[in-house]
């Protein structure tokens, strides 16, 4: 990328959008950084804000939203996106999933610029398909607790690609499964910030059903690699970017219970409605047409890193419950 081109992060001052607003500093653009601040937190980008090449917009972008001068690529990342979030702000989640999604495309078609939409594995739903692939068309429950976050998701794929295909706008859409790193918020209320919170308080971690359930976690700096790749490529539909080793969440968190030495135990609490029983990516969509992407970090080694985030913040914040 040519050191002048100029890129839009919405929901930049959350966890990955802070990551890909540096990463894309990094790689000598101008960054465009916009947050309502809803879910996401200034912590996160204090650091970029000497930056010649950073702007911070404080603006919501499920409203008008107005950018001064060329925009090259718009990546759309605002919304709630840990269920514990998307559970207390549901309307919110809706309208930044759709009428937000409408603004940013309308952006994008104005500046001409390329766009590429934050989608998710949620579009799978409790896949009945499995690993997940692209063409799997998902199986979800629109009218659950998690259905305002899913039908949001799905809208937004179907609003790029009427984009694309009606206004012929570059779109781009990476759906984006469990990912974990530094500026996680720890009381989200997801799995990896509740187990590294209560181990590191000497609490037992809660199990949420039988712990049977699986999921697979990929390291922050590894999604941001493949998101660009995704961007900079010809690929104009869907594209998975994860870590395919799937684990139980009991697993999941006997490693972390490992890691930090604790001598916490678990305790179980209820399985959410429409928890997903298993979730893996099939990324060989992603490793073919992204020039032989693939995650690189192990699991030990991010969560190592993530845990040096924690333990530097854990005094600092209230439990989540
Ligand atoms: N989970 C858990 N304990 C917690 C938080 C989550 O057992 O304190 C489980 C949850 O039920 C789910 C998995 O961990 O099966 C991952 O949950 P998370 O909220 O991180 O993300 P999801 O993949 O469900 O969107």
């Amino acid at each position: 990328m040519s050191s002048t081109e100029r890129a839009l992060v919405t929901g930049g001052a959350g966890f990955i959008g802070s990551h890909l607003c540096e990463r894309l500093l990094d790689d000598g653009l101008e960054v465009v950084c916009m947050d309502n601040l809803l879910t996401g937190d200034m912590a996160n980008i204090e650091h970029l804000f000497g930056h010649e090449r950073f702007k911070f917009f404080h603006q919501d972008v499920t409203n008008h939203i107005h950018v001064p001068g060329r925009l090259d690529y718009i990546l759309h990342f605002a919304s709630p996106a840990s269920p514990i979030d998307y559970l207390q702000l549901p309307i919110q989640t809706l309208k930044v999933g759709s009428l937000g999604t409408h603004k940013a495309l309308g952006l994008a078609r104005d500046k001409k610029a390329r766009f590429l939409l934050a989608s998710t594995s949620e579009v799978y739903g409790d896949p009945q398909v499995h690993p997940q692939k692209e063409d799997y068309w998902g199986h979800v429950n629109p009218v659950g607790p998690r259905g305002c976050y899913d039908e949001a998701k799905r809208f937004a794929e179907a609003m790029a690609m009427a984009y694309q295909r009606h206004h012929g706008v570059e779109t781009r859409i990476v759906r984006i499964f469990n990912t974990y790193g530094p500026r996680m918020r720890l009381n989200d209320g997801r799995v990896l910030p509740a187990f590294m919170s209560q181990a590191l308080r000497g609490e037992d971690l809660t199990v949420f059903g039988d712990g049977s359930q699986t999921r697979s976690f990929c390291y922050v700096d590894d999604l941001v690699e493949g998101i660009l790749r995704l961007l900079r490529s010809d690929e104009k539909m869907p594209t998975n970017i994860g870590n395919p080793r799937e684990m139980t969440i009991r697993e999941f968190g006997e490693k972390i219970l490992e890691l930090t030495g604790s001598k916490s135990k678990f305790c179980t609490k209820p399985l959410p409605t429409d928890d997903p029983k298993q979730r893996r990516p099939d990324i060989s969509k992603a490793k073919a047409v992204l020039g032989g992407w693939e995650p690189k970090v192990a699991l030990e080694e991010g969560l190592k890193r993530t845990l040096e985030y924690f333990q530097a913040r854990i005094d600092r914040v209230p439990a989540a419950n």
